[in-house]
């Protein structure tokens, strides 16, 4: 079950995803604020006949970058592109995705944070000019051109922004953060999806599965079809709040949602640091993972929901934490 909750897209179905993802801001539950500002400015560059500013979008896996680009690209009329960091390794990809554009269409980059060095010296006169230098020829008779590209909308997407270097950083002007969703608005995700894959469900069978989907729309959705094949061998097919939880159960959802790192992370912190305070470090080498997954991944999420704090000190489990578990907390109050 740990794939279950996992937030990255692996064991997702392309097909039924492609039949829940929101196409139009309207259709985008939650994030409130990034919704209307998005909005704002689209229309504000289609009245000028604009392509819209480059815009980078953080936040956590799931929450929702990459159904942000798409809908940008519906909502200004125009096509998207799709690639990612870590594929564009030579300079000659990204020149051949630039100059194949269409004026405004949306270049979108996820895992921005994780170019290369020399592709990302290429994207800046991109990005500012709407200009390319390439090389052609080798040896001696080599010699640079400056291209022209059509201006064009670079969405880039990463987990913080902080990872970014400031330079391209600097050369967006419009910048998005996502938000854990919370109960409501992923009830509310989980309505639409079981709607538009003709799902019979009641409120309560949402709001069971959108407690346990970690704050995050992947989540939600993928329980949501776990849950239907529950309710359709288990049950006549509908999904009460009953079935739903049932289902959970056999799936040993956990009932905060948290996943399998959670789990190690928060019990490393109570099990082997007393509770904490302790260094970033320390915790990520006692569960063998990586300091900046814990960081952009697993932390966040524990953090909003209060069962982990960041002190000056290093990182604390919560009396909240330590009852989750059925953990005696430390006598010291946690100051
Ligand atoms: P990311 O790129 O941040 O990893 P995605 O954009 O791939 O996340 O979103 C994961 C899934 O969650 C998508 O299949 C999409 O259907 C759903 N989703 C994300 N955000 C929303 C939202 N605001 N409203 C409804 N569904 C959403």
């Amino acid at each position: 079950n740990d794939r279950l909750i996992t937030p990255d897209a692996s064991g997702d179905d392309e097909a039924i995803d492609r039949a829940i993802r929101p196409r139009r801001l309207t259709d985008y539950i939650g994030q409130p604020a990034v919704r209307e500002q998005m909005d704002i400015f689209v229309h504000a560059a289609r009245g000028r006949s604009e392509a819209l500013d480059h815009t980078l979008i953080f936040g956590p896996p799931g929450l929702g970058k990459t159904t942000l680009a798409h809908i940008i690209a519906n909502e200004m009329g125009v096509s998207m592109r799709q690639t990612s960091g870590p594929v564009l390794d030579k300079p000659g990809d990204l020149a051949a995705l630039l100059t194949n554009l269409e004026p405004h269409d949306v270049l979108f980059v996820d895992e921005i944070h994780r170019l290369s060095a020399v592709v990302e010296e290429v994207l800046y006169p991109a990005m500012e000019d709407f200009q390319i230098d390439i090389m052609i020829g080798e040896g001696p008779a080599a010699r640079s051109i400056k291209l022209d590209l059509p201006p064009f909308t670079l969405v880039g997407a990463t987990t913080r922004a902080g990872l970014l270097t400031s330079p391209l950083r600097d050369r967006f002007g419009i910048v998005q953060r996502l938000e854990y969703y919370n109960v409501a608005d992923l009830t509310g995700i989980v309505k639409r999806s079981a709607h538009l894959l003709n799902l019979s469900i009641d409120e309560t069978g949402c709001r069971e599965i959108a407690g346990r989907a970690r704050g995050t729309p992947r989540i939600a959705n993928r329980l949501l079809r776990r849950v239907r094949d529950y309710a359709e061998v288990r049950a006549d097919g509908h999904i009460s709040g009953e079935v739903a939880h049932a289902a959970m159960e056999l799936l040993n959802v956990d009932r905060n949602g948290f996943d399998e790192q959670d789990r190690r992370l928060l019990l490393a912190i109570m099990e082997k640091f007393d509770g904490g305070p302790v260094g970033l470090d320390s915790v990520a080498a006692a569960i063998g993972e990586e300091r900046g997954t814990i960081e952009d991944v697993v932390e966040p999420y524990l953090i909003q929901q209060g069962y982990l704090m960041r002190t000056p000190r290093g990182r604390m489990a919560t009396r909240n934490a330590w009852l989750h578990f059925g953990l005696n907390p430390p006598s010291q109050p946690d100051t």
